[in-house]
């Protein structure tokens, strides 16, 4: 049985929590949380304010559920204590940087910047190496032995959880352990937007020119954010211009490659300009590996044939792949059981089964509902209740929520409804799901009836 801290299962849920919400979402609310205390009974928790503490009852209840003790109303054991004023400030803006290392930001930049921090977990060292990665590995390692003197700027691109992000924390961390001089600084695209827009606002747009275009390694995570938004874009390429001009090292991650982003002629030349480098789907081999990783740092002991088992059902998306050891993690805690088939089969049935895919929309899971439920998909969206549209219009609500990756928000106003309305469907069809076979089927067979994802 793996020895566990007390604030592990809170540890477990942040980050499952950090694959079910924007960047953004999560360190406006979720990282101001602090755990103070659990045991069997009831854990207890810090928060802010109460508007941190309904946020996270309200979008997370399901997986509180399965991560804490539960109370006999069903609800999870979790007491809740507001922090004090002077130590934790009220606005989530100011929680845009929590925990950020002040190594990983430009001098002057603490207070504004909406800078990531670097993940202390995404190093090259624990990025393991397969056919699919080891070209993008060496190219990364190579630019950040020499910043700006190799490939610049590097564009590394793949789908959805291949490890992208993991990269470009790693040629940070590197580059600040190696060339301690350089200025490094890590941005999301959203964040540079939203930065922007401040000091647009602000009238201090000369800082941030100042800023961004003294750095001497800039790691731009999830360009495609910048699609669309035309005048961002000009200002993306006034900077980009400048460093690559002063041979200053520029990485950027996509899930596309620059031909197929919808930007400017001009942007995509430029980020074609450099190397670009693609990271492909891992093979089995290297998915056991990675398995094997996280389990080992999670101090979790899989048995290679159940490694085997569950790289074999989840084989397209690493960040999966790390949610079944996390869920995994929590289920040998609670039930105080050691790694099986067995286990494995009922902790990760769900996820075997329903696992998110990339490219699913509303629109699909609305289909196929409606082919499987024999209803018409304007009926699924209008506000009839009778049973037989209710019950699917409910399931759709569910599969949306667990297949496609958007806030329970937009989720919602893509069914016409409220989310406490999608949650509660969501949770209605879960338990449903476990006493009724025959609606079990059904939805199996709506999953089927998708699209490959
Ligand atoms: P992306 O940015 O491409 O969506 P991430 O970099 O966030 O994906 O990776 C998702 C998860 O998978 C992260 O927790 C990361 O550590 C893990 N991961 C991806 N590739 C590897 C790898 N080769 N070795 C170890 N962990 C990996
Ligand atoms: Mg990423």
């Amino acid at each position: 049985m793996p020895v566990c801290d007390i604030s592990a299962p809170w540890s477990e849920f942040l980050q499952l929590a950090k694959q079910r919400c924007s960047a953004t979402a999560f360190n406006n609310w979720l990282t101001p949380i602090r755990f103070i205390h659990g045991s069997d009974e009831e854990v207890v928790l810090e928060v802010p304010n109460i508007f941190v503490q309904e946020y996270l009852l309200s979008h997370f209840m399901t997986e509180l559920c399965s991560f804490f003790p539960m109370r006999a109303n069903g609800q999870p054991a979790i007491s809740f204590v507001i922090a004090k004023k002077e130590k934790t400030p009220l606005t989530p803006a100011a929680y845009s940087q929590p925990g950020a290392s002040s190594d990983s930001l430009p001098k002057d930049a603490h207070s504004r910047e909406e800078q990531v921090s670097l993940n202390s977990n995404y190093r090259f060292d624990n990025y393991v190496e397969g056919p699919h990665n080891q070209f993008v590995k060496s190219a990364a390692l190579g630019v950040a032995a020499h910043p700006g003197q190799s490939y610049n700027p590097l564009f590394i691109h793949g789908g959805v959880g291949l490890g992208k992000t993991h990269l470009l924390h790693s040629i940070g961390h590197y580059v600040h352990q190696h060339h301690k001089h350089l200025r490094v600084a890590c941005i999301t695209t959203e964040a540079f937007i939203n930065s922007l827009v401040d000091h647009l606002r602000n009238k201090s747009i000369s800082v941030m020119k100042q800023l961004y275009r003294s750095v001497d390694v800039l790691l731009v995570d999830d360009i495609p954010f910048l699609e669309n938004r035309l005048g961002f874009e000009d200002e993306f390429i006034l900077t980009f211009e400048a460093l690559i001009h002063q041979k200053k090292q520029i990485v950027i991650t996509s899930d596309k490659p620059p031909s197929a982003l919808k930007l400017s002629k001009k942007m995509v030349t430029q980020m074609d300009w450099g190397l670009v480098a693609q990271l492909d789907v891992p093979n089995l081999e290297t998915r056991v590996a990675i398995l094997q990783l996280k389990a080992q740092l999670r101090g979790l002991h899989i048995p290679q044939n159940v490694a085997f088992f569950i790289a074999e059902h989840i084989d397209s998306n690493i960040r999966q792949l790390e949610g079944a050891v996390n869920r995994l993690s929590a289920h040998c805690r609670l039930l105080n059981q050691e790694v099986t088939e067995e286990l494995v089969e009922k902790a990760l049935h769900e996820m075997f089964r329903i696992a998110p895919r990339d490219k699913i929309s509303v629109e699909q899971i609305l289909k196929s509902v409606g082919a499987v439920f024999s209803v018409r998909v304007s009926d699924l969206k209008s506000s009839a209740r009778t049973e037989e549209v209710a019950l699917p219009r409910q399931v759709a609500m569910y599969l949306a929520r667990e297949m496609v990756r958007e806030s329970v928000t937009m989720l919602a106003s893509a069914f016409g409804r409220k989310h406490s309305t999608l949650l509660h469907a969501h949770s209605a069809i879960d338990k449903r799901m476990r006493a009724d076979e025959m609606l079990k089927r059904k939805i199996d067979m709506v999953c089927r009836n998708l699209p490959a994802g």
